[in-house]
């Protein structure tokens, strides 16, 4: 199954994106982790990636393209692919539409989750990942062991400030997604307020529609 999961920062798109991928057996595609890899090891691409996504803004579309395609075409897509985080502008929508014809594929769902920008803060600021796993915790709402505690780390950009400016870019750039993926009738509206639980029942009824 081809999916989209498209969402406001903190809408929950990667603590869900776990349990579709096991259960779909298709790998998570998060240009987000694509980027922070780069920018962990240091490469003149990492730094530039840097000065954007600290400072909320997104990545300028030519750039995130060509990774996207690259990863398409490896061979752990052929059953299918959850891309988290891409697209986010009407030009990243239109380029993968380019990239999924030259490779005879079809998107099958969007699925959007949607969540108030107010209860977005309070996700994003308390958000905590494990560098060691990758597992991300919440303070409050899924809070980490004790003893992993110390070594957990929060993303330099899930800042009240950076969120701002996030937030700001979601509505000015990714939401237009909406209105196209509507008119394509591949839009799944989920409500993204609610337990973890709650949640994955909701898109786990869209899947299997
Ligand atoms: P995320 O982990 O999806 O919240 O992404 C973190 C940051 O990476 C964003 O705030 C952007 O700076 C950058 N980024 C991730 N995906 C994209 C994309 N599809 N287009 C442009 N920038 C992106």
């Amino acid at each position: 199954m081809d999916l989209i999961f498209l969402g406001p920062p903190g809408a929950g798109k990667g603590t869900q994106a776990d349990a579709i991928i096991k259960e779909l057996k298709i790998p998570q595609i998060s240009t987000g982790d694509i980027i922070r890899a780069a920018i962990r090891e240091g490469t003149a691409l990492g730094k530039e990636f840097k000065s954007y996504t600290d400072a909320g803004k997104l990545v300028p579309d030519e750039l995130v393209n060509r990774m996207v395609d690259d990863r398409l075409r490896k061979p752990d897509c052929k059953p299918g692919f959850l891309l988290d985080g891409f697209p986010r502008t009407v030009a990243q929508a239109e380029a993968l539409d380019r990239m999924l014809a030259a490779m005879g594929r079809k998107l099958q769902h969007v699925l959007l989750l949607e969540v108030a920008d107010a209860v977005l803060l309070e996700r994003i600021t308390g958000r905590r990942s494990d560098p060691e796993t990758g597992r991300v915790y919440h303070v409050k709402f899924d809070p980490p062991p004790p003893e992993l505690a110390p070594r957990l780390i929060q993303r330099s950009d899930d800042t009240e400030a950076v969120l701002t400016k996030r937030l700001q870019e979601y509505h000015e750039k990714t939401a237009p997604l909406i209105p196209y993926y509507e008119k394509t009738k591949l839009l799944r509206r989920i409500d993204g307020v609610g337990s973890m639980e709650e949640i994955r029942k909701r898109i786990f009824a869209v899947l299997r529609g």
